[in-house]
């Protein structure tokens, strides 16, 4: 009856892994099995919405926890779900999630580096049931199916090494029993004082009751030694309660700090949480956490969103996405409606009044949040709003494509690097109130590095002038910025786009000299215009450089250059709209033009100069080198 199967090559080298790297953190094994067996128990209830016969029998779920010291065995049990022969294969064998493979590289690399960061990874990724490996140098699994005969049960059993092997049992219980073949260095976990004081600390969230097996002193022969003894008594270890259905006050911080960590699967406590019961038309409770720390798949926007779904506390869906709109996805947490039909699906989420008014409840009450971060007086919450924004800034300004109805709120939670502070700490707010006299712009330019932006040419003449101008340096922040025409009034202006206009902040000689040099240099123009068609746009004069030759800007609306290089490199379509040359006619080499004998190269590598300045790269970078080298021989 007995079958051999060989792990998947990514669960060998994980379970390689783990035995050989997670050793500093082993207690985290008894989070991952009882988070198991707590699926398990949901998944039953779930599908016994639809077929009360799968756990007639049995009807009270729960987690038992057992330990036998001569046997050197810690066994955990639930009646929930079960798995069928097939499953135990397919999900005992396989790794389904896609992060895996970064996991392990991850993993690997910090080898050498301390505990906490490990540990930081495993919770990042999960190494769910092979965690059970960091203790026991032998698992086995026994289940059987709810809905399956008793003869349906099955047997898997692995050294966590190539391979595991699978039997066919005979099994009258429904739900599985994981038992631990203890490792020597591990034998201190087959003691019910500490599984209490571990099951306190991540379990003790979890709504079915967890049980455990009573301990108790037996005096030695002759009053000599004693020992901790099991009985056949069981404890309840837990407040089987869900979290969030409790009153605020009696949750500490450090029952949602594990509460968290338990739904996001992150090892890092969160940065802010919210707990409310909604009332009104539509009723619900809310439990949003904010994490410290970005996921490592941040920016994949097909990824769902953190936020499970219950219906009158039973378990319906993780990661409803409908429940927070995209640029919320690192939002973790929990929604219990009382409204929603118990057999609602995705598809019916993305229909539901009900679940529109919770998307913008839960959207408003993060927008809060991180307002009362952002404004607070206190140094510890403003601390926190900085390093939320540096984790989750770029996310965050997609709402303003995402989310009219909050673009304002949005807008004001955004931050910046300026010219004048390479902290990303300026709000549009902190800019507008330290506006020159004069100025009618709020003045941007967007780059691919803060380097960059802070050596454009396109600034020269702001820095002369002492005006502050916004760098932006988000790869979402030009697309974002598009939907931003003004704030608070004020008109947002990118330095990069349409001819400068500085207004009342250039005084009338500036002006008429301006004026003057178009004039004069107009037949320059002409010939500029001429030799560069095929690249250039257009070619005129400008007042906003003062050390530069030259540079390139785009027509006003336009879409910026460095956006059209970041669309084709990401392989979509970009228009392919030609930039404008602009000439700084003060500048001796523009001044040299004119009668120059190397006139056609020299008008090339001007244009040329003027797109590498801005991170760009000729069109024909070859043709580029020899002029410069026919110039410099
Ligand atoms: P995850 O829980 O994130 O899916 P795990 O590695 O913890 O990943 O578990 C892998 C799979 O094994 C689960 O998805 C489930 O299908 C199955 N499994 C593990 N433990 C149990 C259990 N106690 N009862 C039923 N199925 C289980
Ligand atoms: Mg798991």
């Amino acid at each position: 009856m007995s079958t051999k199967h060989s792990f998947q090559a990514e669960v060998a080298q994980l379970l390689h892994l783990v035995t050989h790297s997670l050793y500093s953190n082993k207690e985290i094994f008894v989070r991952e099995l009882i988070s198991n067996a707590s699926d398990a128990c949901d998944k039953l209830r779930f599908e016994g919405l639809n077929n009360a016969a799968l756990y007639e029998d049995a009807p009270n779920l729960e987690v038992r926890v057992a330990f036998d010291k001569a046997a050197k065995t810690l066994t955990i049990t639930d009646n929930g779900i079960g798995l069928s022969a097939q499953e135990a294969i397919d999900n005992l064998g396989t790794i389904a999630k896609s992060g895996t493979r970064e996991f392990m590289g991850k993993l690997e690399s910090q080898k050498q580096s301390d505990a906490k960061e490990q540990g930081a990874l495993i919770g990042q990724f999960g190494v769910g049931f092979y965690s059970g490996f960091i203790v026991a140098d032998k698992i086995t699994v026994e289940s059987r199916r709810a809905g399956l005969a008793a003869s349906e049960g099955v047997r898997w059993v692995s050294t966590g090494t190539g391979d595991f092997e699978v039997d066919a049992i005979e099994r009258p219980a429904r739900g599985t029993s994981v038992t631990l073949h203890l490792r020597e260095d591990a034998l201190d976990y087959a003691s019910a004082w500490k599984l209490k004081g571990i099951i306190n600390k991540y379990a003790d969230h979890i709504s079915l009751p967890i049980l455990i097996q009573k301990e108790e002193w037996k005096e030695g022969e002759d009053n000599k030694g004693g020992e901790m003894v099991t009985t056949d008594v069981w404890e309840t270890v837990n407040q089987a309660s869900a979290l969030w259905t409790r009153p605020k006050k009696d949750v500490s911080d450090e029952q949602y700090t594990e509460f968290y960590k338990a739904v996001s699967r992150d090892f890092e406590p969160p940065l802010a949480w919210s707990h409310n019961r909604v009332e009104g038309s539509t009723e619900y409770t809310q439990l949003l956490f904010i994490p410290s720390k970005a996921p490592h798949d941040l920016w994949n926007r097909e990824k769902r969103g953190g936020v499970k779904l219950y219906v009158k506390r039973v378990f319906i869906m993780d990661d409803a996405e409908a429940l927070l709109p995209v640029y919320m996805r690192f939002v973790k947490g929990v929604v219990d409606s009382a409204d929603l039909p118990l057999n609602v699906s995705r598809e019916l989420l993305q229909e539901s009044r009900d679940v529109k008014a919770i998307r913008e409840g839960n959207t408003r009450r993060v927008l809060s949040m991180l307002e009362d971060l952002a404004k607070s007086e206190d140094q510890a919450q403003k601390d926190k709003f900085a390093s939320f924004y540096a984790e989750f800034g770029g996310v965050l300004k997609e709402g303003l494509g995402e989310d009219f109805a909050n673009r304002e709120r949005l807008a004001k939670l955004l931050r910046f690097s300026t010219t004048s502070s390479d902290a990303v700490s300026v709000s549009f707010a902190d800019y507008k109130a330290r506006m020159k006299e004069g100025q009618e712009a709020i003045y941007y330019i967007t780059a691919e590095t803060l380097a960059a932006a802070k050596s454009s040419p396109q600034l020269e003449v702001f820095k002369k002038k002492g005006i502050e101008v916004l760098l932006m340096t988000d790869r979402v922040d030009e697309w974002a910025l598009g939907f931003m025409n003004e704030f608070d009034g004020t008109p947002l202006q990118s330095v990069a786009k349409g001819a400068v206009d500085l207004g009342t902040l250039q005084d009338e000689a500036e002006k008429k000299a301006a004026e003057e040099a178009a004039e004069t240099f107009k037949p320059l123009l002409a010939k500029l215009k001429e030799a560069l068609k095929d690249k250039a746009e257009d070619v005129r004069v400008t007042s906003r450089l003062v050390d530069s030759p030259a540079c390139l800007v785009v027509q006003d609306g336009g879409m910026s250059n460095q956006l059209a290089r970041m669309l084709k490199q990401a392989g979509q379509s970009a228009p392919d709209t030609k930039p404008v040359l602009e000439v700084n006619t003060e500048h001796a080499l523009v001044k040299k033009l004119e009668g120059s004998v190397h006139f056609h190269d020299l008008a090339h590598i001007l244009f040329d100069q003027a797109l590498l300045a801005e991170g760009g790269m000729p069109a024909d970078p070859a043709a580029y080198v020899k002029r410069v080298n026919a110039l410099l021989a």
